[in-house]
């Protein structure tokens, strides 16, 4: 706080230093994260309306750091992203999911995170392929899930892409719908399996009247083109009528269940059970 001029210029630049450090020693950390058995894969239901019952799990990316504690996805995947290391991690994430999704009754399926980088790369395909061989998951049984961003540019190669996957046989499902990017014409150059609406229209649904709408014309859209609606980040009975009301097919939040270690699987389908 003395000599003011030179002293903050200094301090801006070492707290610069000390950030490009923290991030240097985390991607040190993440890249060893996976082979020291730090990563585990958590898992959160989707609750089908007219089934009522969990019809799939999201597979949702933990890091249990030594010293740092759990790390948030949200931290972690954009570095993974800009590093590289998304590509390891997330076929390792890929191969797990599939594994631990074969030993559950198969009238549930399970959804992962795919993420751009892992997408443009040209091994998707067969690590999908090896995933779902090694594991013996049935093709249909896996949905992957993708985002707007990767229409943004080279809308060819990435609809190209999504074909060759869903000539595998898996589901294809557009993750944060309505966020960034949005443009109807994608929806009818390719036939997703299912639209998941981003939390923030639900967080609106108890705020603004327009949310209901939003949600009307996303699901009556999606209805007419035969996709199914999945509402994300649904916290309350009130969200939980209104989707319903509005025709969503499934619901996924806090209101089911956070996210839960795979061993916690079976005491939640008991639990969440129709009868
Ligand atoms: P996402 O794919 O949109 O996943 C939904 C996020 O919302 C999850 O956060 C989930 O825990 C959280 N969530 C679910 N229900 C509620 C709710 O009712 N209220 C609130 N406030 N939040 C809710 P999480 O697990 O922290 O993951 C954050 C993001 O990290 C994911 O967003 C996804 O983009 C990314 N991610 C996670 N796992 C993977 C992965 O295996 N691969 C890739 N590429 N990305 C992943
Ligand atoms: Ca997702
Ligand atoms: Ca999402
Ligand atoms: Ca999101």
């Amino acid at each position: 706080a003395k000599d003011e001029g030179k002293g903050s210029h200094r301090f801006f630049e070492s707290a610069m230093d000390a950030e490009a450090q923290a991030r240097r020693a985390m991607e040190i950390d993440l890249h060893d994260a996976l082979r020291k058995g730090e990563l585990e894969l958590y898992f959160q239901p989707l609750f089908g309306l007219s089934q009522n019952r969990v019809t799939a799990f999201e597979a949702l990316l933990r890091w249990n750091h030594p010293e740092r504690g759990m790390v948030s996805p949200v931290q972690f995947i954009p570095l993974a992203e800009e590093t590289g290391l998304i590509i390891p991690i997330g076929e390792w994430a890929l191969h797990e999911a599939c594994r631990i999704a074969a030993t559950w009754a198969d009238d549930i399926r399970i959804a992962v995170n795919i993420s751009p980088v892992q997408f443009r790369s040209a091994t998707l395909n067969s690590i999908v392929l090896q995933a779902l061989a090694r594991s013996g998951l049935a093709p249909h049984r896996l949905e992957l899930e993708i985002t707007e961003s990767l229409f943004i540019d080279n809308v060819e190669a990435t609809l190209g892409s999504l074909h060759s996957l869903r000539a595998l046989g898996v589901r294809i499902a557009l993750d944060d719908f309505g966020t960034g990017y949005s443009s109807l014409s994608y929806l009818r150059s390719f036939p997703f399996d299912k639209l998941k609406i981003d939390r923030s229209f639900i967080v609106d649904l108890l705020a603004h009247d327009g949310a209901t709408a939003i949600i009307r014309a996303i699901t009556t859209l999606a209805d007419a083109l035969g996709i199914e609606t999945t509402a994300e980040g649904v916290e309350s009975s009130e969200q939980l009528e209104i989707l319903r009301t509005e025709g969503c097919n499934q619901i996924q939040g806090y209101f089911f269940s956070r996210p839960i270690p795979a061993g916690q699987v079976a005491a939640l389908l008991d639990k969440l059970s129709g009868d």
